[in-house]
């Protein structure tokens, strides 16, 4: 090695120096006592100390304790005994900036020999970014468990094959088994008999990448119970994009279903006893309604008992067609009681697919009698070819009835009294009914507040009549709006859905 100089040695020399200098890890190499020979430019960075400062020193001033203090033992021992705690092994160790911070480093010594005698050289690689990814991981992932473990939720995930893969606190308390008891088998233990083939429509569509939002369905407790569920299901991908399981999560909406139940029942046990409000107001009037057919019947029955008494010749034909007369007056009769009887009868809301036009007249039939204004001249514009809707038909009725009532009682005092009940097909997807009357009209102030409960401006008014008929409006997906008519008065509307296609 120090023969004369060689060209080829200098310039070996100097792609060492350079390879030193330039390299990213920080090397250095200690004699066996420990004193540092070579520092690079890379210790500069890593250590804040300038090559000066270190050079020559012992190389535990760069170590943190308590590396610090067993470095030199280290060194003896392994002159001593020739058994090695990290050369050639390398480790993780700790280094100390010259500010006296700390920073994790990866350390990997190797040695040598140079002029005879022992050298070591580490290579110290800067761990401290790798290490705060990983701590920010960590951080994360602990997060994420107790986000997990916390959540109200049952969050459950499966492979594709629909085995549990894991099971957080709140699955073990909405579903009754333990984690242990079910990691491992098949998820379709949850499934009610009658309902296993969700899965196979839940799988296909997992495989096709879509996820499923906010299913209410129905599943099986540990104890056989059944509970209902909002389900949200969304594949789980590997690192290369593949699907390879699913992850859901299921929230327990027995309670709310209770609820829903709960104001459903309260919601028809109002409407019903509007119903009847609505009918007690008008009933003197219907009396009078009933009491034409019934007189009528009256006066067919007395023609008829005189002309079985008589001895013209045309009497049995003229008998007969006396009795059919009264005959249609009783079934009027039996009309409007049956109508009525609909109207008022308390019974679970239930949806048919009706004819808008029909349950319109209908309503116009049972909404005018007994409305106190006299000269109300009615028009109807229905639409030739409307859509079925799919309703409960007597709350239809009832929202008819009650517009038709205000508009009628709004226009007591107006020299015009024109009433318009319009049915209009919009697309063939919805059918917008309206009720339109030449009234007063209604002012903002009262606009605003309209469908609130307990609005009212007359002497005796309960105000619910709107607030009822906007809650049925809304219940069948619809929006009861008022608009001003344009020559005064006032026009309410609504649409209501086509009843989807049955075929
Ligand atoms: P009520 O009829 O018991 O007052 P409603 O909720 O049916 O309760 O109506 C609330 C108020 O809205 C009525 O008191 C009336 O002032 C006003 N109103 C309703 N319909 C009309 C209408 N067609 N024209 C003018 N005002 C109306």
């Amino acid at each position: 090695m120090h023969g004369p100089v060689d060209p080829a040695a200098q310039s070996d020399d100097t792609l060492f120096q350079t390879l030193i200098a330039t390299a990213v890890d920080g090397i250095m190499v200690i004699d066996e006592r420990g004193i540092v020979q070579v520092y690079n430019r890379a210790c500069e960075r890593l250590f804040q100390y300038g090559a000066d400062e270190v050079i020559g020193q012992n190389i535990k001033m760069l170590m943190p304790a308590p590396y610090r203090n067993e470095h030199d033992g280290y060194l003896d021992s392994y002159r001593n005994t020739g058994k090695a705690r990290i050369i050639g092994i390398g480790r993780e160790a700790r280094g100390q900036r010259k500010d006296g911070t700390e920073f994790p480093l990866y350390l990997s010594v190797g040695q040598g020999t140079l002029d005879g005698k022992r050298i070591f050289v580490g290579i110290v690689h800067d761990l401290t970014q790798l290490k705060a990814e990983e701590a920010a991981r960590e951080e994360q992932r602990g997060m994420m468990a107790s986000i997990v473990e916390t959540s109200n939720d049952a969050i459950i995930s499966k492979t594709l094959d629909g085995i549990v893969t894991s099971w957080n606190a709140a699955a073990e308390r909405i579903f009754g088994y333990k984690a242990e008891e079910i990691i491992g088998k098949p998820i379709s233990i949850l499934f009610p008999p009658d309902l296993v083939e969700e899965e196979a429509m839940i799988l296909a569509k997992l495989s096709k990448g879509e996820s499923i939002q906010h299913y209410e369905t129905v599943r099986r407790r540990k104890n056989g119970a059944h509970i209902d569920i909002s389900l949200t299901v969304s594949p789980l991908f590997d690192a290369s994009g593949k699907i390879v399981g699913a992850s859901k999560t299921a929230r327990d909406i027995t309670e709310r279903k209770a609820a829903e139940a709960r104001l459903q029942l309260l919601q028809s046990e109002l409407t019903h006893v509007a119903r009847l409000s609505e009918m007690g107001q008008f009933s003197a009037a219907l009396a009078h309604e009933l009491n034409q057919p019934l007189t009528a019947i009256l006066n067919y029955t007395n023609v008829a008992k005189r002309l079985l008494t008589s001895q013209n010749p045309d009497s049995p034909a003229k008998t007969y067609e006396t009795i059919a007369k009264a005959g249609q007056q009783a079934q009027r009769a039996g009309q409007i009681i049956r109508r009525m009887r609909d109207f008022v009868e308390k019974r679970d809301s239930k949806r048919t697919i009706e004819d808008v036009n029909k349950i319109a007249a209908d309503a116009m039939a049972l909404g005018l009698v007994g409305t106190k204004v006299a000269n109300i001249k009615m028009q109807t514009i229905f639409a030739s070819r409307a859509p079925a809707v799919l309703v409960d038909k007597v709350q239809i009725q009832q929202v008819l009835v009650n517009l038709l009532r205000n508009a009628a009682e709004a226009m007591t005092e107006s020299p015009r009294r024109e009433l318009t009940v319009t049915t209009t097909n919009i697309d063939d997807t919805s059918v917008e009914l309206s009720v339109a009357d030449t009234g007063p009209g209604i002012p903002d102030e009262l606009a605003k507040r309209l469908f609130e409960p307990f609005v009212t401006t007359k002497v005796g008014g309960m105000g619910i009549g709107l607030a009822i008929s906007q809650s049925i409006v809304e219940a069948h997906g619809g929006q009861l709006r008022m608009t001003p008519n344009k020559d005064g008065g006032t026009i309410f509307h609504f649409r209501l859905p086509a009843a989807p296609d049955m075929e």
